[in-house]
Parts: structure tokens; C-alpha cells; sequence
């Protein structure tokens, strides 16, 4: 894990992504929206690793998705190293498509099953005219696979002819062809075994430190955003309720929420996991369609009170610091 330096290279304010709803098959009437994103803020330092955490439909995808330009946003905006990228047009969109990229949660369904790794790497280098023959172009790809850890001899090989993690490598490979600043990791070792993961991580921070990559990390669960996050934000039903260090998350969760999350993740020590206090949470993610009012998580809370249900808790700080947390019962004790 890098240290970071202060430079704020992304900052994401107020940001919503809403998919319109529609019913009938000729004349279609809009019903609604699905609300993916609602109103999320944060920023990344350049160098470190943000991590973004949540469960499945929380809209952690759609916010990095919204990030590379790939879902329009509904408001808000999004600065990248002080360009503000949701006004976009075309050439800025060229040129951020080489500063960001992408690394995807399925490395089979994600790399085109019809092209060589050879092809699937270059991809990037062909539209961007980044090498100016094919010699330099085969080497500059022979060099990829070997700083992901495969051997340029696969290079003719198809996806199918790879393993899970191999072909995992070969996404990575990819999206550092063309020298990006910053990736989004979008859930990059949940579809791997476990032994596997491990690998992809350290390579992942290996990369980072040697080409000062900065990094959104997505994930579902805590326990893989653990090891690699500088900070961690919790997302739930389109917001984030919580963000923190990634120490001071772990040793001083505030949220109800989060530390349902942290209570799932086990403990090596087994004489600690015995007597571990587990918080867990019942039922399922309400629709994002029609989310709860006032707090989003107030029908799975065990500690919801009367506020809960018309008050929407608002994302502050805990005791004047950097840990933000929006609950009612974390900012005001006295409720
Ligand atoms: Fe639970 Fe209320 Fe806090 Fe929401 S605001 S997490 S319902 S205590």
C-alpha cells in the first residue's frame, strides 16, 4: 500500500445516476426511477487505494461506472484531477479513456473470447496510436505479460486457454497498456478461489507502487478491502453511510451497517471468533426503486427509532475528524 500525498486527484460531489422506469409495450409512460446512485461525495487521494464497499444493487458498480464516463449522471458532478468530467466532450473523453481504466469482475466474460491475449492487450495501444510499429507493439505487450506475472509466450493463446487468474492478469494487462493514472477495480477477485486472490491483490499493489496507479477498489464484502484500502467508504441503497480509515473503520465502526458488515468477516483466531459479538442483519436490500424513507436502512436497523423513519441521516463527522458517518443514533447520542 502506498503512501499518499494530499493531492486530491478525483473528487465526486453530490453524484446521482437514476434509470428511468418505464411500463407498456407501444406507448411507454415513465413509472419512476431507479435510484443506483443518491447523492454520493468523496474523494481519492492520488496514490492511495479507496476503497468502496457494499452489497450487491448498493450502486458501488454504477458510481465507478459513472466515474469512467461509462452511465450519464442524473446531477451532481465528478472533478478529475480538476477537470470537471461530467461536462464531457469528445476529446476529453478520449484523453480520459487513457488516463482511466477499467478492471472488471468477470476476466472471462470481460475479454473477448474470439482474440488472442496478444490482441485483447493491444486493443488500447491500437485505438490510442500509442506504438509506432509492430515490433515496438509486440514488445511493449511481451513486456505487459511479464510484469503481470505470465510468460510472453501465451501471448497467442485464447482466454479459454487460461486459468481464472491468468486471465484476471491479462485484464490487468490490458487496462495498463495505455499508462493510466488511475483504475477502477470493479470486485477484481471475486469471481477467483480464494487462493487466487491473494495473488491478484499483491499484484495489484505491487503495480501500484511501481507505476504510481491510484486505485477505486469495489467489493462486497470488508474482508478483501481490508489489506489493500487506504480509506473505505460503506455504500447501502445508493449513499454511502460511512467512511473512514481503513484502521480507524475496522477498530471503530460507526454505523450499523458497517459493523454488520465487519461482524461477517471472520477472525483468524479462532479463540477470538468464539467469543465474537455478531450484529447481524435480517431481510433483504429494499428496492432502489422505491427506497425506505428517512433512513434507507431503518427496515433492517436493529437500533431504528421513530426518527429513522422520516429523517434522512446526513454524512458528518465523527468527534471533528475525518470518519464521517450519517446515522442518527452515531452523530446525535442524545436522540
Ligand atoms: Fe439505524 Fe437509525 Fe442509524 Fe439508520 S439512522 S442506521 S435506522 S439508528
Amino acid at each position: 500500500m502506498l503512501e499518499t500525498n494530499n493531492q486530491k486527484i478525483l473528487q465526486v460531489r453530490d453524484l446521482a445516476v437514476h434509470f428511468p422506469v418505464f411500463k407498456g409495450m407501444v406507448f411507454k409512460n415513465k413509472i419512476g426511477d431507479i435510484k443506483a446512485v443518491d447523492g454520493v461525495s468523496f474523494h481519492v487521494f492520488a496514490g492511495e487505494t479507496f476503497g468502496l464497499v457494499g452489497e450487491s444493487g448498493c450502486g458501488k458498480t454504477t458510481t465507478g461506472r459513472a466515474i469512467l464516463c461509462l452511465d450519464k449522471p442524473t446531477a451532481g458532478n465528478i472533478m478529475f484531477n480538476g477537470t470537471d468530467i461530467t461536462r464531457h466532450d469528445k476529446n476529453m473523453l478520449r484523453q480520459l479513456r487513457r488516463e482511466m481504466q477499467m478492471v472488471f469482475q468477470d476476466p472471462f466474460g470481460s475479454l473477448d473470447p474470439r482474440m488472442t491475449a496478444r490482441d485483447i492487450i493491444g486493443e488500447p495501444l491500437l485505438i490510442h496510436n500509442v506504438t509506432k510499429n509492430r515490433a515496438e507493439y509486440r514488445d511493449k505487450i511481451d513486456h505487459l505479460l511479464e510484469i503481470v506475472g505470465l510468460n510472453p509466450q501465451m501471448a497467442r493463446r485464447y482466454p479459454h486457454e487460461f486459468s481464472g487468474g491468468q486471465r484476471q492478469r491479462i485484464g490487468i494487462a490490458r487496462a495498463l497498456s495505455i499508462n493510466p493514472k488511475f483504475i477502477v477495480c470493479d470486485e477484481p477477485v471475486s469471481a477467483l478461489d480464494v487462493s487466487i486472490q491473494a495473488q491478484i491483490i499483491n499484484l495489484l499493489e505491487k503495480l501500484q507502487e511501481a507505476f504510481d496507479l491510484t486505485y477505486l477498489f469495489i467489493a462486497h464484502d470488508l474482508a478483501v478491502v481490508r489489506h489493500i484500502s487506504n480509506r473505505i467508504a460503506v455504500m447501502y441503497l445508493g449513499n454511502i453511510v460511512e467512511i473512514a480509515d481503513r484502521i480507524e473503520l475496522y477498530q471503530n465502526p460507526q454505523h450499523p451497517y458497517t459493523k454488520a458488515l465487519l461482524s461477517a468477516v471472520p477472525v483468524p483466531d479462532p479463540a477470538v471468533e468464539a467469543v465474537r459479538q455478531h450484529l447481524l442483519i435480517e431481510g433483504e436490500v429494499p428496492s432502489p426503486f422505491n427506497p425506505p424513507a428517512g433512513c434507507k436502512f431503518h427496515t433492517r436497523c436493529p437500533y431504528a427509532m421513530a426518527v429513522c423513519k422520516s429523517k434522512v441521516p446526513l454524512l458528518g463527522p465523527v468527534d471533528e475528524s475525518e470518519h464521517m458517518v450519517a446515522c442518527h443514533l452515531a452523530r446525535q447520542p442524545t436522540l
